[in-house]
């Protein structure tokens, strides 16, 4: 007998109709001789229509309140689902994060897991039943107050509760087929892969990739708990995400990433210390910088330019214009229409050349790079936000990641 954790998306729990297809899946695992606990997405949209009636209602921000509105989105889907479970013939019930035992930091919005109890959910389970436990939200020790997981949080909250749970593995069923080789929105021709190791995923998921919130890869790897992406629309194979996979080529997939701004400190003086009294008031701003490009200097000045994400844009802008002035920096400018492209490939650590292809790819497409980053797996580049589509194309091409059968140029 299996344990298995399954989460579904906003999509698959979209409607009626759907949220009665995935109750059939749940209970197809539990007649197999399964343990099945389920975690859900609030239904379709309605996390973004939330946010938007609070808009309508206040201009101001209300952090703890905003996390009791939001996690009902997900306290919706789990009684629906508990119900249509029920009404197939097997016991089920419904858990609030806070019910199943996930305790969190008190950071409203943005709250961290620091430890599961899961008492309820296993004796659910030890009981027959299928117990459903509501993504994304948590309760705090510190603050007593119902916290949220960020935004895609309720991938976190499947893996880490098949982490308490010593499950086999956390299938995380979604509306696309599995993880590609590149947005198969934006590249028809992009390949389905069958497995992605950890590491990989990491960087994937934090270079853009949308399927998988990159905690929950962090929580797959620290516990070793196997990561099946895969569609809530059929029964096919999705994309297995683990410790060690049969090959490592040296590009898995590109990644994009259109949701950041470049900010740019001009003529700072180059001098020691002042990158730290650039970015020590950042971070205490709580502002998340990705990354950073220091250029050469003239005549002891330099530019110092990085990445944020946009809707932090404005708080950056804030804080570095106040360290400007203090510095006697030439000036502040904030670019929002940038995009980042990111190979990722754990082949790349021990490959030559990789880099210098890149940029071959992008200049033969008259493709500027403004920015560079790597990690020992990964390259990324920030370009013209209008270059985003043939950057991603012509590197998915000239890496020829494309499935022919598809169509593709590769
Ligand atoms: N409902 C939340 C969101 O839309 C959490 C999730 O879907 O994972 O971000
Ligand atoms: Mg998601």
């Amino acid at each position: 007998m299996a344990l298995i954790v399954q989460k579904f998306g906003g999509t698959s729990v979209g409607d009626a109709t759907r949220i009665r297809n995935v109750a059939r899946r749940i209970v197809a695992a539990h007649e197999g001789g399964n343990q099945v606990a389920a975690v859900v997405s609030a239904m379709g949209k309605s996390t973004d229509e939330l946010i938007s009636l609070a808009g309508e209602v206040s201009r101001s921000k209300y952090p703890r309140e905003m996390d009791m509105l939001l996690t009902a989105g997900e306290r919706i889907s789990m009684a629906l689902l508990a119900m249509a479970i029920q009404d197939l013939g097997v016991p089920a019930m419904s858990l609030t994060g806070s019910q199943a035992g996930i305790l969190t930091t008190s950071v409203h919005g943005q709250a961290e897991i620091i430890d599961i109890r899961g008492d309820r959910v296993r004796e659910g389970l030890d009981q027959g039943m299928v117990v459903i436990v509501a993504g994304f939200q948590g309760f705090s020790p510190y603050s007593r107050d119902i916290t949220t997981l960020g935004r895609g949080g309720s991938d976190a909250t499947a893996v880490a509760l098949a982490a308490t749970l010593g499950a086999d593995v956390c299938e995380i069923y979604t509306d696309v087929d599995g993880v590609f080789t590149a947005d198969p929105r934006l590249i028809p021709d992009a390949t389905k892969l069958d497995e992605v190791s950890f590491a990989e995923m990491l960087e994937l998921a934090g270079s853009g990739a949308g399927v998988l919130m990159a905690r929950s890869v962090e929580f797959g790897r620290r516990y070793q708990i196997p990561i099946h992406v895969r569609s809530s629309f059929h029964d096919g194979e999705g994309t297995w995400v683990k410790e060690t996979t049969m090959e490592e080529p040296i590009v898995r997939g590109v990644a994009h990433e259109t949701n950041d701004a470049k900010i740019t400190v001009h003529g700072v003086p180059d001098q020691p210390g002042i990158a730290a009294q650039v970015f020590e008031p950042l971070a205490e701003a709580g502002v998340n910088v990705d990354m950073i490009v220091q250029n050469v200097s003239h005549d002891g000045t330099t530019d110092i330019s990085f990445t944020v994400a946009k809707t932090q844009a404005d708080v950056a802008r804030e804080v570095t214009e106040v360290v400007a002035d203090g510095i006697r920096a030439r000036g502040v400018d904030v670019d929002p229409d940038i995009a980042k492209i990111s190979l990722v490939g754990a082949g790349m650590k021990s490959e030559l050349g990789i880099a210098g292809r890149m940029f071959r790819i992008l200049a033969d497409h008259a493709i500027n790079i403004e920015m560079i980053s790597t990690s020992p797996i990964r390259i990324s580049c920030v370009v013209r936000g209008s270059d985003l589509e043939a950057a991603v194309r012509s590197l998915h091409d000239g890496f020829a990641l494309g499935d022919p059968s598809k169509g593709g140029s590769s």
